[in-house]
């Protein structure tokens, strides 16, 4: 998981990428980076962390320009590192070219290896670049058709912001994994991956960018090129509305919180217990133990604190006992705790080492009994379209029936939203992507099936 934000119009626009870059922090921590590009001349700028840490006054001065590109790197693909951080900036013989992309693709190997064997060298090991040299190398006769020739090669999920001079392309793949909204400002355009970007910019939302829509825009004017084709069955990516988005976004045209709500309801009728209090493991799921507990009656509390200043990397190595990564960065209130019948609502059970930890918390904390109920379906395999997800190995829904995950978590019930129950809260009839917890792929997976090696990027 990425965030990608892109700026097109007024007269400073990388301090719009950084606002909105600010406000898709939560899509990744490792890494920030902008472009602006004045005159057709791309700067760059990326830093390790958070982008509060890396933009200062100072940097942001060098980025000048009506054109920017921004990107928040979520650690996958090709390790960590400045080299894998994006934008990607490259000069080509139809000019200075960056990139952001978030999603995956799934032919990338194949085409690495094709383009190497053409004598392509490549710098990082991420599968954006292969777009990159995609673009550079297409024969066609202007940056248009270049871009055009270069994403029809692609499979997989890819939502793209590319400039080419001081032109902005946008783009989604045919079947639509990865989010991608456009805004509309006084002097110009925007382009995010959540809706919540567009409100910091105090961007007007005009719409989503569609699935194999490619979209340009030069000299302050939208134009829509010929797309890539619309999938027959579109494969918005569900997960965003279980986990990565904030919930103050909408995406796919639900706001987050309101989904998380209607899978916290459903989860409460699927699965009722009698108990004294609901809470969530904060922040992910407060909608949907909001929901649970409006759905069942139960008082909602505030049982668990989350230190927000936990850094991303922060084990201290003499410490780094089985619960200290979860001790550092949740605290049960005893108090409203103690004694207390609770249900504990968390919106996916991914590895299950987490949950581990705040069960033995929340008992030593003095619970009479234990509910866990997970506001989405058991997570059994991994994803192939841009989210960073253990192996099917490590993943506890893959190996572990429900009960057994139910006596491992050590919690006296365990009960999970069931996939009819998620897609029925929110899909009124679409389709959706679904695959880590059905198993159902529908973008082809090219590289795996070659026996290629396949990396999760963002
Ligand atoms: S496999 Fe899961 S996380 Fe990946 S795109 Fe599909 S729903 Fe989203």
């Amino acid at each position: 998981m990425c965030g990608i934000v892109g700026v097109s119009g007024p007269e400073h626009a990388a301090e719009l990428a950084f606002l909105g870059l600010y406000a898709l922090q939560h899509r990744g921590q490792e890494a920030a980076g902008i472009c602006a590009v004045e005159d057709g001349q791309a700067r760059l700028r990326r830093e390790d962390g958070l982008v509060m840490e890396g933009f200062d006054d100072a940097a942001m001065q060098e980025l000048r320009g009506r054109v920017a590109l921004g990107h928040t790197r979520y650690s996958t693909a090709g390790g960590e590192g400045l080299v894998n951080a994006q934008p990607i900036v490259v000069r080509y013989h139809s000019g200075e070219l960056a990139l952001v992309h978030n999603g995956n693709l799934t032919n990338a190997q194949s085409l690495r290896e094709e383009l190497v064997r053409e004598g392509a060298l490549f710098r990082a090991t991420v599968d954006s670049e292969v777009i990159v040299h995609l673009i550079a190398r297409s024969r066609r006769a202007n940056p248009d058709e270049q871009v055009h020739e270069a994403l029809s090669r692609l499979t997989g999920a890819f939502s793209l912001l590319i400039t080419i001079g001081d032109t902005l392309y946008a783009a989604r793949d045919p079947w639509g994994y990865r989010p991608l909204v456009l805004g509309r400002l006084p002097d110009g355009w925007v382009l995010a991956s959540e809706t919540c970007a567009l409100d910091l910019v105090r961007a007007e939302f005009v719409r989503e960018v569609e699935p194999g829509e490619v979209l340009k825009i030069q000299d302050g004017e939208l134009i829509p090129l010929p797309g890539l084709g619309r999938a027959a069955r579109v494969q918005p990516c569900i997960f965003e509305l279980v986990y990565f988005a904030r919930p103050d976004s909408k995406v796919w045209g639900e706001t987050v919180d309101r989904a998380r709500r209607e899978f916290g309801r459903q989860l409460a009728r699927e699965h009722p217990v009698e108990a004294d209090c609901v809470f969530s493991v904060p922040d992910s799921s407060n909608s949907a133990a909001l929901g649970f507990s409006e759905e069942s009656g139960i008082p909602f509390e505030l049982a668990l604190i989350r230190n927000h200043y936990v850094g991303r990397t922060f084990i201290h190595p003499t410490q780094a006992g089985r619960d200290f990564r979860v001790r550092i960065k949740y605290n049960p209130v005893r108090e409203v705790i103690e004694g207390k019948r609770v249900v504990v609502v968390d919106d996916s059970l991914v590895r299950g080492t987490t949950s581990q930890g705040l069960v033995s918390l929340i008992r030593e904390a003095g619970a009479k009994e234990v509910h866990f109920r997970v506001a989405s379906p058991p997570v059994r395999s991994p994803c192939f379209y841009g989210i960073d997800m253990p192996t099917r190995e490590e993943l506890i829904g893959a190996r572990l029936s429900v009960e057994e995950i139910r006596r491992k978590l050590d919690v006296d019930s365990l009960g999970y939203l069931s996939l009819e129950g998620m897609l029925g809260a929110v899909n009124g009839g679409r389709p959706f992507c679904t695959a880590c917890f059905s198993g159902d792929y529908e973008a082809p997976l090219v590289d795996l099936e070659r026996g290629l090696p396949v990396q999760a990027h963002c």
